[in-house]
């Protein structure tokens, strides 16, 4: 049974449009400028960047005058609550599902929000099993995050593939495990020259539909001495 391992935030769903949704929602509640939304944003960093660090640079620039539990509710809650699964994707899952492969979610970050995701989108009943770093203790690109996801739905890693948004976590991450790996680009350009992706695609629907119709390919476009993908 093939096995296609997944990663969740800015991949399966726009975790950045539904943080903005969140964000935009909480300026106007709390009548702040509306042109503070695109500093937020950036702030914010796709969740990258520490939630304490958030807070307190939401709190500096609004002179503590904001309810705490507010900005905790935006910043734990706010995108979980809004991410919505497009319907392309979830259709190319299906696919894949009816194909034969075995689909996990591997996905960093903390158990409750990305389990709140996968539960609201209704990922849980399209895919065999999900692994979240904070469950874990391991972050991608480490391999056993991805070792984790194989056992998890009782898979081998041989003849994985991975599909992600993020270069090193995703993409440089497939590679330490052996396995073959499509990139959601979202139309951004590749830049890294040490690794690439076995391929490259707009979104996860594209991603998905290739992976199901390569099946069977077989993994050795993998050039061990240069280190690189041909
Ligand atoms: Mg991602």
């Amino acid at each position: 049974m093939p096995l296609l391992l997944l990663d969740l935030d800015n991949t399966l769903v726009d975790r950045d449009a539904s943080f903005r949704k969140a964000a935009a929602e909480f300026l106007a509640e709390h009548a702040l400028p509306e042109a503070d939304l695109d500093w937020l944003m950036r702030l914010d960093a796709s969740g990258y960047t520490p939630r304490q660090d958030v807070a307190r640079a939401m709190s500096e620039r609004y002179d503590g005058s904001l309810p705490e539990s507010a900005v905790h509710q935006l910043l734990d809650r706010g995108a979980a609550e809004r991410v919505i699964l497009p319907e392309a994707t979830r259709e190319a899952l299906g696919t894949a599902v009816a194909d034969g492969w075995v689909c996990a979610v591997v996905t960093n970050g903390r158990v409750a929000q990305q389990e709140t995701k996968i539960r609201n989108t209704g990922l849980d009943r399209l895919v065999h099993g999900w692994v979240i770093s904070e469950a874990v203790g391991h972050k991608k690109p480490a391999p056993e995050i991805f070792h984790a996801a194989a056992a998890s739905v009782g898979a081998a890693l041989d003849g994985a593939w991975m599909i992600g948004d993020a270069p090193h976590a995703d993409i440089r991450g497939a590679q330490g495990i052996g396995a073959r790996s499509v990139w959601v680009s979202g139309g951004r350009p590749w830049t890294e020259t040490t690794y690439r992706p076995t391929h490259i695609a707009q979104d996860a629907a594209a991603a998905i539909a290739h992976v199901v119709t390569h099946v069977g390919t077989p993994v050795t476009t993998y050039d061990i001495r240069t280190d690189y993908w041909k």
